[in-house]
């Protein structure tokens, strides 16, 4: 074991502050990384403010991570000491269910082990990308392209792939018409990904001064969700809705946008259950389904495609001694579009 420099939360009402923490020692098929860069996903602060309740203290947050391999265990085949890596939302699961064979290690029926505030199955607590150094087992490792700038790379391992996933599964491209909704870090990966795959993407924003950067992104419309007519305009519009709003509001509101069949998909994770009217559902075959991050060679395919098509998040690189403050940035939509911790600055 050795001992890791990290920010960690020792309570719901605490600030991120330098901690310590133990990394394992190496077993046969685990992967040492140097933590380069660690996005900053609002699953964080959800998880450090315990409003999903099932936090364990301390907790060193971070799942969007891309670092640089630095030892590998002797049974290691996938990554040689030098190259680049990267690591998402979970680090372990069963391996044998079937949602595991089927690659959807994410919904494993044992339970996904995620990458922080999880207990593995030797009953260790999972600590996170806030920190210099991770060993994980090679099997849920990503190679990581080293043509594109790494710090824009990291959001792919939670952003990327909680929207590539939905948009893929429900085969969203040319000839769609998609929604997104909420332009923070989960939002702009939709907007981006949906538009490379051919998508019509309306933004549906709180927010006025985003429309100029919706439209660089990719969208072709924008919509401020605060105008009643603006919306009603819109009413039966929509294909597909992507959800990526990260507090409590009012689903009905949106489901009224979708066309017959259409299907509004949730990734955005409010705390609180939110009140859902079935009239806006049975008017027109709607649905309303959820979808969580991808399996590990989903992940891969994503950043693969990534790679090829030049994709990365928009990033506003900060130090580790700004976390909490970007916490609070993040928590009044003042993101542009993803903060991401140089990990150069914990020292
Ligand atoms: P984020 O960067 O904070 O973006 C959320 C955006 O939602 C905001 O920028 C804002 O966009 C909009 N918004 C915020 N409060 C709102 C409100 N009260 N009403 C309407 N819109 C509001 O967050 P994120 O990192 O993208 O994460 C979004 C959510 O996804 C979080 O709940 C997170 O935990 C969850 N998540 C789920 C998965 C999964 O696997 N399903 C994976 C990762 C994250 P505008 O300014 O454009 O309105
Ligand atoms: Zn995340
Ligand atoms: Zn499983």
């Amino acid at each position: 074991m050795s001992l890791i420099k990290a920010y960690a939360a020792q309570g719901p009402d605490t600030p991120l502050a330098p901690f310590q923490i133990d990394r394992r020692a190496l077993r046969p098929k685990d992967i040492q990384l140097e933590i380069l860069y660690c996005g900053v996903c609002h699953s964080d602060i959800h998880m450090v403010r315990n409003e999903w309740k099932q936090t364990i203290y301390p907790i060193v947050p971070g799942h969007e991570i891309v670092g640089r391999v630095t030892a590998v265990g002797d049974k290691v085949t996938k990554f040689r000491r030098g190259e680049l890596a990267g690591v998402g939302v979970m680090v372990e699961s069963c391996r044998e269910c079937v949602n595991c064979k089927k690659g959807l290690e994410q919904y494993c029926k044992v339970g996904m082990v995620g990458t922080y505030s999880a207990r593995d199955k030797n009953g260790d607590v999972t600590q996170g990308g806030y920190s210099k150094q991770i060993v994980v087992d090679e099997n849920y490792v990503l190679r990581v392209s080293d043509k594109l700038p790494l710090a824009g790379v990291a959001p792919l391992l939670c952003a990327g792939i909680t929207t590539y996933s939905p948009l893929r599964h429900w085969k969203v491209g040319k000839g769609d018409k998609l929604g997104v909704i909420g332009l923070g870090g989960l939002g702009h990966m939709a907007v981006k990904l949906a538009a490379s795959f051919g998508a019509e993407v309306t933004m549906l924003s709180t927010s006025p001064t985003k429309e100029k950067d919706a439209r660089r992104l990719g969208a072709q419309k924008f919509a401020l969700t605060s105008d009643a007519a603006q919306l009603k305009g819109l009413a039966g519009y929509f294909d597909f809705i992507i959800d990526t709003v990260s507090a409590k509001h009012d689903y009905n509101l949106y489901l009224h946008l979708l066309d017959t069949d259409g299907v509004m998909i949730c990734v955005g994770a409010p705390p609180t259950p939110a009140e859902v009217a079935v009239f806006s559902l049975i008017g027109g075959r709607r649905s309303l389904a959820g979808s969580g991050i991808g399996g590990i060679a989903e992940t891969q395919e994503m950043l693969d495609y990534c790679a090829e098509h030049g994709i990365t998040s928009d990033v506003e690189v900060i130090d580790i001694a700004s976390i909490n403050k970007a916490y609070e940035r993040i928590l009044k939509s003042d993101v542009r579009y993803r903060f991401v911790i140089d990990m150069a600055s914990l020292t």
